[in-house]
């Protein structure tokens, strides 16, 4: 157990400055939560809703939040409000829904939009295009109670390092091309969210700004 805090230290250590950590909490108890905690981390992810909504108030106040999961729209009036940031915009219908509950609940929402770069079907996201469109088309003046601060994705589950590489450089790719070329007044847009336990140093090397690491904090989750 006492690992939990050195292994969140040497995390922190290779991170270069402007990179942050999502510490991924998902599967584990409060108690592993609370050793990051107690080392120094503020943002958690989770990604289901009712785990998230039954740690929130076992874990101090000024924890960050942020759900990376699949979040089904009937699901998210427990989320807004409640937390610091949804990585996983999977989808405008979930966007707009994110947009409406937040302007019932009198708060702004940040989100990230997922991109669907991977290899596999399972994975959800827009594909590249799709959200070169989104903005192209200036949809994001509609929102109301929403702050899309960048993109979010995950690169295929493989061991060939090439195929990584070139699908956070993808993800990069579109981050890059929003911010300077189609909306370079969409202020705040400025997080990449890339990289794993097992891949998150290439994801840096990549471009990542963000990283979400799990297992290599907390060890193996046990579904
Ligand atoms: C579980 C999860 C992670 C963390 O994965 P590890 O391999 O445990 O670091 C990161 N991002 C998302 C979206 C996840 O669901």
């Amino acid at each position: 157990m006492g690992g939990i805090a050195s292994n969140l230290l040497s995390v922190l250590a290779t991170l270069p400055e402007g990179v942050t950590l999502t510490a991924v909490s998902k599967f584990h108890p409060v108690e592993a939560l609370m050793e990051a905690y107690v080392a120094g981390q503020r943002v958690f992810g989770e990604s289901r809703v009712q785990e998230l909504v039954a740690k929130i108030p076992q874990m101090p106040a000024d924890v960050r939040w942020h759900f990376i999961g699949h979040l089904q729209t009937n699901k998210v009036r427990q989320v807004v409000g409640r937390v610091s940031m949804i990585e996983s915009v999977d989808s405008e219908r979930l966007l707009d829904k994110i947009d409406a509950e937040s302007a019932k609940a009198g708060v702004v929402t940040r989100v990230l939009m997922q991109l669907h770069v991977a290899a596999e079907e399972t994975k959800s996201g827009f594909t590249p295009e799709e959200l070169l469109d989104y903005f192209r088309g200036r949809r994001f003046e509609s929102l109301k109670a929403t702050h899309i601060c960048g993109v979010m994705g995950m690169a295929t589950n493989t061991d060939d390092e090439k195929r990584i590489a070139e699908d956070f450089e993808s993800i990069a790719r579109v981050f890059d091309t929003i911010r300077t070329e189609i909306a370079p007044d969409l202020r705040g847009f400025d997080t990449v969210s890339m990289g794993m336990s097992h891949d998150y140093p290439l994801a840096v090397s990549c471009g990542s700004t963000m990283v979400r690491v799990g297992t290599g904090i907390f060890g193996e989750r046990e579904y």
